[in-house]
Parts: structure tokens; sequence; C-alpha cells
């Protein structure tokens, strides 16, 4: 290309300035044998799971649009989640159920808090929405209380207030009482990202009948088994459902998503009967780090454990790479500068893991 038809480009093709500092998001996706950085679940969906979903796949008229307003899957939904079926939203991962929330409850001339670290699709979802965001850190040493967080959220007085529990990348899910602090704090909406929900303690749903202005967002992508589906939902009042029909796409939610999630809803005791021993083996792979010299582990209440290491993170993540097994570097994060995330896969991934630990440790 010539210099004259570069500049031309570059003048045609320009992102939005508030974009032009972003990176795009995004884990490696590498093919190595142990895979524990993004937090599915190691175990895979069952061959008769698999053929139910065939089965509902081939009945389909893909000829025709899906259900626009995704009922039957929405039913089920509600069903599992025991929630009223007009408060309760899918989408294709939770992922774009937050954008949509964003698109219609914030955006331009209006504000999202997140609290970091936290899940970094926060902030990146809310400001290509165009909303401006409000980051608040909490210091790693002082575990959040109720009046702190009613403190914290009633201060920064955002429009839309990101709540994660668990919290990715640190594991801890909120207390009851600390949920509802917020939602009493809270001028707008509160969005509780319970992707983790399955695997501790945290239930915010309990609360939604208290509180109008609390969204719970789900996922199938991480106890359900099924990132590879792409499927979220929320459970919130119904009028937050109405402002979300305003911004969704027509026929977002295709009609294989919205079959493949009905057989997985009609499968979800097997689906998720890996949780216990997921947990177990958090518990065993959190006391083999707490073991190791200078390496100091956070409770978690989700599949992933959060680590600080006595060498630089990014060369033990190098390390580990080079024996074959990838973690997640959240170094970057505000006050985790000494540490890694590694999902809980099978025992075997695990045990792999904590071998190529103890070697770059040692
Ligand atoms: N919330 C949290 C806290 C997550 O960690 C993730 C995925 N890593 C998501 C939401 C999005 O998941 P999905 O879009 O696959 O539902």
């Amino acid at each position: 290309m010539t210099a004259r038809a570069q500049r031309n480009l570059a003048t045609r093709v320009r992102v939005r300035d508030d974009l032009a500092d972003l990176t795009p998001y995004g884990a490696p996706q590498l093919d190595v044998p142990v895979r524990l950085n993004t937090n599915e679940t190691s175990y895979p969906v069952p061959a008769a799971v698999l053929d139910a979903i065939a089965d509902a796949i081939r009945g389909l008229e893909l000829h025709r649009y899906p259900d626009r307003e995704a009922t039957e899957l929405r039913e089920g939904l509600a069903l599992h989640a025991g929630h009223g079926l007009e408060g309760t939203w899918a989408a294709n991962g939770s992922n774009e159920v937050l954008q949509q929330l964003l698109l219609a409850f914030a955006g331009p001339g209006r504000s999202a808090l997140v609290v970091e670290p936290t899940y970094a699709m926060h902030s990146l979802i809310a400001r290509t929405t165009g909303t401006r965001v409000v980051t608040r850190v909490q210091p790693r040493d002082l575990p959040i209380t109720p009046q702190m967080a009613d403190e914290l959220v009633a201060e920064a007085g955002a429009d839309l207030t990101f709540w994660c529990s668990p919290n990715n990348p640190t594991g801890e899910a909120s207390s009851r009482e600390t949920i509802a602090a917020v939602c009493r704090a809270a001028p707008g909406l509160v969005v509780v990202d319970e992707a983790y929900g399955e695997f501790g303690r945290s239930r915010a749903a309990d609360l939604l009948v208290s509180f109008p202005n609390l969204v719970v967002t789900r996922t199938f992508s991480k106890a359900f088994r099924m990132a590879g589906l792409r499927l979220g939902y929320l459970l919130a009042d119904p009028a937050v459902v109405d402002g979300l029909r305003l911004v969704r796409l027509p026929y977002h939610l295709s009609a294989v998503t919205q079959v493949a999630a009905l057989r997985a809803l009609a499968h979800v005791g097997v689906l998720m009967d890996h949780i216990a021993v997921t947990e177990r083996e958090r518990e065993r792979v959190a006391g083999a780090l707490d073991a190791m010299a200078g390496v100091e582990v956070m409770p978690s209440d989700a599949n992933f454990l959060c680590f600080s290491t006595p060498i630089a993170p990014r060369r033990l993540w190098r390390g580990l790479l080079g024996r074959g097994v990838l973690v997640r570097d959240v170094s970057a994060y505000p006050t985790l500068d000494r540490h890694l995330r590694v999902s809980i896969g099978t025992p075997a991934e695990n045990d792999a893991f904590l071998r190529a630990l103890d070697a770059e440790l040692a």
C-alpha cells in the first residue's frame, strides 16, 4: 500500500475516540495438555446429554426464526432458579446479558461502579457502551463488611453497581448482609454477577423479593459445563426485563441455543454432579499451595484459586506453560501484583499443576 493510501485508510477507518486506547480482551487460547486459565469445567458433557441435544436440534425448523422471547427456555430457567418468568431473561453468555444491562440502564451520561480487583469485562463492557466507569479499590488485607460496602456504594453513587460474588479473580463470595447493604445503598441497579455461584454459598437471588433494584446474572459456562454453548441468564424485577427488550437484537438467541439449553436444564443433575469433587479438589489444592514456601492462597467459593508467589508472576506463568500447564496471570489487577489464578480441573490436572509449580519454585 502506498503512503497516501495508508493515510486515506487511517482517516476513513477510525475507531471511536473513547475506544482508541483499548486492547481486545481475551485469555490466550493455547493448545497445551493442562488448560486451567479460564475457569471452565474440565469434565466434558456426558454422551447421553449430547445425544439429547442432537435429537432436539434435529427436530428444529431452522428455516424459521427462533422464538424472539425464548419463552420455553425462560420458563425452564425460571423453574430452575425459583423465580418468575417475567423477571427471567437469557442471552448469549452472561457477557451479553451484562452488555444488554449497560445498554439499557447505563450508557452515555450515566456511570457504573466496579470495585477492583474484579472481572475485567465489567469495566470494559461499560466503556464500550459509553458508560463512565467509577473505580474503587478494595485493599487486599481488608475484607469487606456490610458497613464498608454501604459507605463505598453510597459515596460512588453510580447508576449501575457491579458486585461480583464469588469475585473473579480473587474467589471469595460476599455475605448476604453485604449484598443487602449494597442494594440498600445503591441509587440505581445492582448487578450481582454470580457466574460462580453454584460452587459456593453465594445466593443473591434470595434477596430479589426485598430489592427491586437487584439483578442476578448467571451462566451455563462454569458449573453447567457448557461454555461452548454461550448461554447466560438473569433474574430480576420484570421492569428490568422490559428495559432489555428495548436493546436486544431481534432473535438474539438462536433456535439451536434455545433447545440445547433446554436439554441441558433437563439434565442439570448429571451436568452439575462434578461440583462436590471440584470443591473437594479446590480444598486439596489450596492445602498443597499453602504448604509451599512463599505461596499464599486466598479463600475461594469458586472453581479457581488465586495465590501469591515468591517469584515474578510473569516468569512463573511462562515456566508453568513450558511444563504444559496454562494458568492465568492476574498480576496486572490492582492489589494482585504477585498473583496468579488457577482453575480447579480434574484431580490429574490439579496434580500436574502442583508438580509443575513445585518444580518451578524449586
Ligand atoms: N462473569 C464472570 C465473573 C466471569 O468470570 C465470566 C467468564 N469468565 C463471565 C461473567 C462471562 O461468562 P459467559 O459470558 O461465558 O457467561
